[in-house]
């Protein structure tokens, strides 16, 4: 059907892959870049090996539009998938409208010398991507991803109105190790250590890092302690939903890792400006990620589950109502299927389902656009059939 070039070679790129090869009617022809082609090689070997499928790889260095440029005219994809990370962003954006290819991604843009997640930098390609006539489909992961299209399925048949959206993401899974992130390390930690954020009554309500805590109870789980963390998914959300009042975004911690975390800041590992080591300059949290376990090796001793949805409340026919939405993924089912771990893989099968919904034309539409700006129906029936099926409950106790 169409041309797929993907962009990063990491534990979400590796379920891409793997997810692209098994959907090889959509995806007639793959090319894997990233900036290290040796591990391209190892994915796609895998790939071949458990699929048949033959993707072809390229090394690119995606900070470069140069760079990207010359890969974009050589390969003519139909559509990028950037699985790659926040960084590049507008420079993959920047090559696709270069080239007139159309753009996916699962993160937005980050500046590297500040933890500032917002969708400002990239709704402003809005009306170049118009005028260009192109699509661009961001934050199509779990969450940001998922969690958008369930509200956007929820607002579309069970509510008038959505006053109260709760997203919740428990990993009650165990990798064995001491301290590991699920995703790039870097990323995760700019993003669990920051303020607190959530939206309440037209504003952003601000809170210490985990200030706010209680615990939650998650299906096939029990109860898990979840914290008020900020999440990139909110700012879209309120603003395509707008009769939203609160809308908020848990997360689990175990208290180890919460240990981990606050030891990894007091000691400035954390820190994301470059200091001087022996005359060479390295940036804290760059180095930490070198020594950290790389959460694309997590997977063969992974054990228990994830759990991620949306609860919701809000009215219907002037009654209130009650719903929640949610998937569970166990980590070892994903290792099974992709060698990879299920935070990966809650991340990149999305993906794919965007990639191959705007394939087929459903999701195509000059502009950028958050995923929960699409028809959510066809998105949700694909979910279920490539390995994330989700479950419904309504009227219950949301206990948010
Ligand atoms: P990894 O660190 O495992 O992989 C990142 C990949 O990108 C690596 O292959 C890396 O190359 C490559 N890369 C980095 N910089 C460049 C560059 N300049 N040029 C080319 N390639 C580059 O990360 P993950 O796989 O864990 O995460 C990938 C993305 O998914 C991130 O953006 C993350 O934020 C997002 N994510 C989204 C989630 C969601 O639910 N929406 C959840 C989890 C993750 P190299 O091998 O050389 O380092």
């Amino acid at each position: 059907m169409g041309k797929i070039l993907q962009i990063g070679a990491g534990g979400v790129g590796t379920v891409v892959a793997h997810k692209l090869a098994q959907n090889a009617d959509v995806f007639s022809e793959i090319v894997l870049a990233s900036r290290t082609i040796s591990k391209c090689e190892a994915i796609v070997a895998e790939v071949k090996r458990r699929t048949g499928v033959t993707i072809k790889t390229a090394q690119v260095d995606a900070d470069s539009v140069e760079d990207l440029v010359k890969l974009f005219r050589a390969e003519k994809p139909e559509l990028v998938i950037n699985v790659a990370l926040p960084y590049q962003d507008l420079t993959i954006m920047d090559a696709c409208l270069e080239c007139g290819v159309n753009y996916l991604d699962t993160a937005n843009y980050e500046p590297k010398d500040e933890a500032k997640f917002e969708y400002s930098w990239q709704w402003a390609y809005r009306e170049k991507f118009e005028k260009a006539g192109l699509t661009a489909i961001l934050g199509c992961g779990f969450d940001p991803g998922v969690t958008s299209v369930f509200t956007a399925y929820a607002a579309k048949h069970y509510f008038d109105e959505i006053h109260y959206l709760d997203i919740v993401d428990c990993n009650a899974g165990n990798h064995g190790k001491a301290f590991a992130t699920n995703f790039n390390p870097e990323i995760n930690i700019r993003e669990v250590s920051q303020r607190g954020k959530y939206w309440e009554n037209g504003a952003w309500v601000e809170t210490n890092p985990h200030e706010i805590h209680k615990p939650l109870t998650y299906p096939e789980i029990g109860q898990r302690e979840s914290y008020v963390i900020y999440h990139e998914e909110l700012e879209s959300l309120v603003k395509n939903f707008p009769t939203i009042k609160r809308a908020r975004f848990w997360m689990t911690f175990g208290q180890e890792y919460l240990t981990h975390l606050r030891v990894i800041q007091n000691i400035g590992m954390a820190r994301i400006d470059e200091v001087d080591y022996n005359g060479v300059k390295i940036v804290p949290i760059q180095f930490l990620k070198a020594v950290l376990p790389d959460p694309g090796d997590l997977g063969e001793n992974y054990t228990g589950e994830t759990s991620i949805g949306c609860r919701i409340r809000g009215v219907k026919n002037s009654k209130e109502k009650t719903y929640y939405v949610y998937n569970n993924c166990k980590h070892q089912d994903a290792f099974a299927e992709t060698g990879a771990q299920g935070v990966s893989y809650t991340t990149g099968v999305p993906a794919m389902i965007g990639a191959m919904m705007f394939m087929k034309g459903i999701w195509r539409k000059a502009g950028v656009y958050n995923v929960e700006e699409f028809n959510p129906d066809p998105f949700m029936e694909e979910l279920n059939r490539h390995g994330l099926p989700w479950h419904e409950v309504f009227d219950g106790d949301l206990e948010v």
